[in-house]
This record gives C-alpha cells, structure tokens and sequence, in this order.
C-alpha cells in the first residue's frame, strides 16, 4: 500500500516535472526541445499504463459486427445460446485446444472435456482460472452463472455445479464461441 501510494506520488511528481518543461519549451518557441520532451511524456504513459490494461481486447459494437459472423455475434456478444446438438465440438473427441472464437485466448484443453450428454462442449477447468470470468445471470427465469472469455468479455455459455471430479463444475459451452485447435501430431519415430 505504502508502495503503491509512493510510487503514484513520483508518478505525479514526473509528469508535473516534464509538463513543466514542456509548457516552458513552447513558451519559448524551442520546438525542438518540445516534441523531445512530449516523445518522453507519451514513452512514459505506456510504462505507466499497466500491461493487464494492454491484454485487453476492446471493439466497438460496430467493429465486432464487423468480425464476427451473425451467429458469433449473436452468442458472444448478446449471450445468446446454439441449439443443442447443432454445434461443431460437442461431440469432438480430438485432443487439442479450445480458444475463444473473438479473440484467440486459448480456454479449454481437450483433457478436461467430458461426455456431459447435454449437446453442448462441456469441461471441467479452464485451461487456467484468470482466462474466463464468471458472472451472475438472472435471465430466462433462472439464477445461473454465466462464463465470458476474461480478455474480449465474449459470452461463451454458463458454469453449473454438477460436473464431474476432480472439480465438480460444468463449463458449458456454446460451439460457436469457440474455435478448435488440434494438436500437433506427434512425429513417428523410425
Ligand atoms: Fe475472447
């Protein structure tokens, strides 16, 4: 905390200090000196903006229309939901992985998958905890907890509690939000 405190005050102190510089730069009319100083204060936004801040993936409503097709849009960026059985991977038995649809963020290992007879990709565990974010939803007259991808916030379906060990959770997952990747074959030795 104490560090934290005294690194925003240096922080502070830096950015008072070379906007000070900057402001008498222009004052005196040496450009030269100006666009030399505003170059250091721009470096030194990107180091003061943490690196979680640049992981992010942000679009535009327009822009993700843009990127997605309209049944990728439909269920990653308004939660909606594929029909059971209709999807590309529920019933894949091939070992690779599972990224986002959206943003290529790999989710899921084929090893945590499991035959959760529901129609819809299921595992037990992410490929790591901080790569999803689960948050209540309250819709269809039902309290569930709905799943998006932590780096774009693409819906990519609901976790329940009845899955099975060593977690006992069921991420299940909309097809569509995902995007398979095999493997790489291991090459045959002579
Ligand atoms: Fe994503």
């Amino acid at each position: 905390m104490v560090e934290r405190w005294s690194d925003d005050c240096l922080t502070i102190a830096w950015a008072w200090n070379v906007g000070n510089h900057l402001g008498r730069a222009i004052l005196r009319k040496d450009m030269k000196h100006a666009i030399l100083l505003g170059a250091v204060a721009l470096a030194g936004m990107g180091l003061i903006n943490p690196p979680d801040r640049k992981d992010k993936v942000v679009h535009t409503d327009a822009e993700w229309r843009r990127l997605l097709t309209p049944e990728q849009y439909r269920v990653l960026r308004q939660a909606g939901t594929e029909q059971a059985f209709t999807g590309k991977y529920w019933n894949n038995h091939e070992a690779g992985k599972y990224l986002c649809a959206a943003c290529g963020l790999a989710l899921f290992d084929s090893k945590t998958k499991f035959e959760s007879g529901t129609g819809w990709p299921s595992f037990w565990q992410p490929i790591a905890a901080s790569r999803v974010e689960t948050k209540g939803d309250q819709s269809l007259g039902m309290t569930r907890n709905e799943v998006v991808c932590a780096r774009c916030g693409g819906h990519l379906g609901h976790v329940f509690d009845d899955g099975p060990k060593p977690t006992g959770l069921r991420y299940c997952m909309n097809s569509v939000s995902l995007k398979f990747v095999p493997a790489k074959p291991v090459p045959a030795s002579h």
